[in-house]
């Protein structure tokens, strides 16, 4: 592969912190299999895949990098080989986000996105995410749809960080949502038209990643809050009227920009 930090709008520095970083994604459905393709392609250093289940045939429509011939097989293991030479060691955990592995996981990495369905998973993952020190980056989509027309179709992409706003500060973690089943704010029920939101969601997802580790944007602020409206065709950054003190994680400062971390020394 040729030299191409010269030329790179990540700078040579920007594109050296890249190739050294490592990912892990929580999710590798209709959301987390966009952004997996899209860092495999970026070239980071490590990629870390958790999910514990298996492709179903409804996901198909949605799930790229699979087809219909990989019915039943994991969905980590199965995207970890299908992006697989494209120069991104990817490390499949057939497995659910939790345990000794997620957490030496977590905190081996420079960014975690979360990618899942449901929300007490995300409210796990943030949890832990700050108990080490690392940066979520949350995205999630729904559609309010009442059986006969679309009344809503919302989605975000959140970030997470120590010193920073959380998913409760901003309202994208709420009791109701908790306490809901995933289908009525996730993608659970089958044969969702959903890839394309995906992909503006996941793209949204990976600039933020992106963004972390290289700090690429020039000193523009990253938004810790991005959210999309569907039927607006709009993702914007999103101004967060906040407390004073994140109440949930007290241990932090809030503030509606996310201030870039200094890189951990590896
Ligand atoms: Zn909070």
């Amino acid at each position: 592969v040729k030299d191409d930090s010269r030329v790179s709008f990540l700078g040579a520095s920007g594109l050296a912190r890249l190739r050294a970083s490592r990912v892990t994604v929580v999710g590798a459905g209709g959301t987390g299999s966009h952004v997996i393709q899209q860092l495999a392609h970026l070239r980071i250093g490590l990629l870390t895949v958790f999910d514990d289940d298996a492709l179903a045939e409804s996901n198909v429509n949605r799930v790229v990098g699979t087809d219909y011939g990989d019915v039943g097989r994991p969905k980590a293991r199965l995207l970890a080989r299908r992006f697989a030479r494209l120069g991104t060691p990817i490390v499949p955990m057939t497995r659910r986000a939790e345990g000794p592995e997620a957490w030496r996981a977590f905190a081996a990495s420079d960014v975690v996105v979360g990618a899942s369905d449901s929300f007490v998973t995300r409210d796990v993952i943030e949890r832990m995410c700050r108990t080490v020190g690392v940066p979520l980056v949350d995205m999630g989509l729904s559609i309010a749809f009442d059986g006969e027309r679309v009344n809503g179709i919302g989605g975000q992409v959140a970030i997470s960080i120590l010193g920073g706003p959380c998913l409760r500060c901003m309202r994208v973690i709420t009791e109701a949502r908790l306490a809901a089943p995933r289908e009525q704010y996730g993608q659970g029920s089958p044969e969702q038209q959903v890839i394309a939101m995906n992909a503006i969601l996941s793209g949204q997802a990976v600039l933020s990643v992106l963004a972390l580790i290289t700090r690429y944007t020039n000193g523009f602020p990253v938004p810790a809050l991005a959210q999309y409206d569907g039927l607006q065709h709009v993702l914007a950054p999103t101004p967060l009227r906040l407390p004073d003190v994140c109440p949930h994680y007290p241990e932090g400062d809030s503030g509606w920009r996310v201030v870039l971390p200094e890189r951990k020394a590896s």
